[in-house]
């Protein structure tokens, strides 16, 4: 099974790459807000609706208006176009659903963080990335990158450093079948409840760095706005944000990766039901991006083991009991499950996990739910 796969690095450049980047990145941000201007001016104006190919074949006439589109590989300027079209296109289908959508936006300086090579204008060569009009590029190699490399993304940092990262086709194999199924309950006190009673603890880093990162942006409001000291501070409050969010992948990953290799039926709540119907919290809100990433690389890595993943409904499985199936409301701070109707004891979200295995099976077709009692 051929299936993608990002491979992200950090790169180290010199000052003049830097620029270099960064004045590459500034055309791109150009070009796609001026695209945007020309789409808007022809619905305006013409009542028209600009295609990408009308948008592409107006690349050369662009070209010479701003000369500055030249220090740019044709292909990566071919991409803006194609992204561009990518934010209407989602845009027309949000709002055929009936969902709230938002208006492709002009993009400023600091709002268009990266650009990308669809297909060539790239060069790998041992650990060092050799771009058209940039030059050579070294990678901080953390992992060695699979299959075949098809496109390759440069992002600019908050804090003002370059990652790349290569989309591959990677020809995947199925594991062998595992026998063990399990029902997962995410939670606020413990990051995952298993069916099985075991648990995963929240990081200690989420609270750490949530302390850290108070702190100083406390220090930063206190500062004048645009002083160096409070752009310095704007720069520590980047680089504690990446920290959370590479500390974050990384337990996500070696988590996901625990769970697929131990287990055929994997069963979890559907995130997306779930964010609708819970209350919102500051706790919640940091805990949402990583069951969300969580959950994200649990499927992409269960797909390529042939592993398979039950999502269920999350209403009410905290309520009923996974014994007999007796619904009771339970308060927010009720951490127990005890069962007025069978007397089953035991933990609220253990009692969640179970009924979550229960359901997902149900819905893979793999026990019927009328087996329990
Ligand atoms: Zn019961």
């Amino acid at each position: 099974m051929i299936v993608r796969k990002s491979f992200h690095f950090r790169l180290k450049t010199t000052k003049k790459q830097a620029r270099l980047l960064d004045e590459q990145l500034q055309e791109c941000r150009w070009l796609y807000n001026e695209l945007l201007s020309q789409r808007i001016l022809a619905y305006d104006e013409l009542e028209i609706s600009l295609t990408k190919i009308q948008q592409l074949m107006f690349l050369p006439e662009l070209k010479i208006e701003r000369p500055g589109l030249e220090k740019v590989h044709s292909q990566v300027l071919q991409n803006v176009v194609d992204r561009l079209d990518k934010a209407f296109n989602g845009f027309f289908r949000r709002c055929k659903q009936g969902q709230k959508s938002g208006f492709p936006r002009f993009r400023g300086t600091h709002r268009y963080n990266s650009f990308c090579y669809p297909q060539s204008g790239f060069n790998l060569e041992g650990n060092e990335l050799k771009l058209s009009k940039v030059g050579r590029l070294r990678i901080l190699y953390h992992r060695p990158i699979e299959g075949t490399i098809k496109t390759c993304t440069l992002k600019k940092n908050a804090t003002g450093s370059w990652d790349v990262s290569f989309s591959c086709e990677v020809d995947v194999r199925p594991m062998p079948s595992a026998d063990k199924s399990i029902g997962i309950d995410m939670g606020l006190k413990q990051f995952a409840t298993f069916s099985d009673g075991r648990e995963i603890e929240n990081p200690r880093f989420f609270k750490q760095a949530e302390k850290a990162l108070a702190k100083t942006q406390r220090q930063c409001a206190k500062l004048a706005k645009g002083t160096p000291e409070r752009r310095k501070k704007g720069k520590a409050i980047a680089k504690i944000h990446e920290r959370i969010r590479n500390r974050r992948k990384d337990f996500c990953h070696k988590e996901s990766k625990k769970i697929v290799n131990e287990y055929q039926y994997i069963c979890v709540e559907d995130l997306a039901i779930k964010e609708m119907i819970a209350n919102s919290s500051f706790a919640k809100s940091i805990a949402d991006v990583s069951w969300n990433q969580f959950c994200r690389y649990l499927s992409y890595k269960a797909e390529e083991a042939g592993r398979k993943i039950g999502l269920v409904n999350p209403a009410y499985t905290t309520q009923d009991c996974s014994r007999c199936g007796h619904r009771e409301l339970k308060e927010l701070s009720e951490r127990s499950h005890v069962c007025a109707r069978c007397g089953y004891q035991t933990s609220r979200d253990l009692n969640a996990a179970q009924n979550i295995l229960a359901l997902g099976l149900d819905g893979l077709g793999i026990t019927p739910r009328s087996l329990r009692l």
